[in-house]
């Protein structure tokens, strides 16, 4: 774990990248703003969480990181340490941090619930969407730390990585360590519902978009050929075919719409 500060001081500010080893977009955001080293006006710590499955370009070495918190520094696993040496690092920080996906190119904020802070600043985030856990926040990050989570894009891409790096500058100047000012936008807001399993299978399919309601009837995903068919309507949400071993992604309902107060004035 790489652990770097700008500006001096106690940071209550905290940009986290490499919570997965196969997800280089906000790794490459962290690095180059380090290297920039711009002025801020309130302290930000910088953390490059999983290095040795950034190195093997695996998601983890031994479980899932978002999975293992809270953790334990004498767990028997990489990711059970590393989760518990993270909870004490971003102690009393508001986290940001940066994640891709092999689901959905455009990127969209998850938080563990929809607080006046979440109200506040997501909107200022060139986001689509706000999507909150509720009840699948277990062992992530946000269930020990208040974190805003976002996924940059698509798993690899030059798109993802120049996201990665506009969110985390609007997030820093959301939170006043960056000068300048952000756009306030209106954003859907979406609670998840259900984990959308899979079976076992050779091949699978996916057939409809995330953020797009599936109605009742629908087909919406196959494993084998077998087609799985909605009972009730969903906006299905990080739905991917081979994007998780045992879930296809979630189903959702949609709320309401937030945007943020303009503060520009
Ligand atoms: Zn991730």
């Amino acid at each position: 774990m790489n652990v770097a500060q700008l500006g001096s001081g106690t940071p209550e500010i905290a940009v986290v990248a490499g919570v997965h080893g196969d997800e280089p977009c906000g790794v490459r955001a962290v690095r180059r703003l380090l290297e920039e080293r711009p002025t801020v006006a309130r302290p930000v710590k910088l953390i490059i969480v999983n290095e040795k499955a950034l190195e093997r370009q695996v998601r983890f070495v031994d479980e899932d990181l978002n999975r293992a918190f809270p953790g334990d520094p004498d767990a028997a696993t990489h990711e059970g340490r590393l989760a518990a040496w993270l909870v004490e690092e971003l102690d009393g920080c508001l986290t940001f941090s940066m994640h891709s996906t092999q689901s959905h190119a455009e990127p969209f904020a998850i938080v563990n619930e929809v607080t006046d802070r979440a109200r506040e600043l997501v909107p200022q985030l060139p986001v689509a969407a706000m999507v909150e856990t509720s009840n699948f926040a277990e062992g992530r990050l946000f269930s020990e730390i208040d974190t805003i989570e976002v996924e940059c894009g698509l798993q690899g891409s030059e798109t993802a990585a120049q996201n990665a790096d506009r969110l985390m500058r609007a997030f820093l100047t959301a939170v006043g360590a960056l000068p300048g000012d952000t756009i306030h936008r209106e954003l859907p807001v979406y609670r998840l519902t259900d984990v959308i399993r899979k079976e076992r299978a050779e091949t699978y399919e996916v057939f409809v978009d995330n953020f797009t309601e599936v109605k009742p009837g629908d087909p919406f995903a196959a494993a084998d050929g077998n087609r799985q068919v909605a009972e009730e309507a969903f906006y299905p949400i990080l739905m991917s075919s081979n994007g998780y071993r045992n879930v296809f992604g979630y189903a959702a309902e949609k709320l309401e719409t937030v945007s943020s107060q303009s503060t520009a004035e």
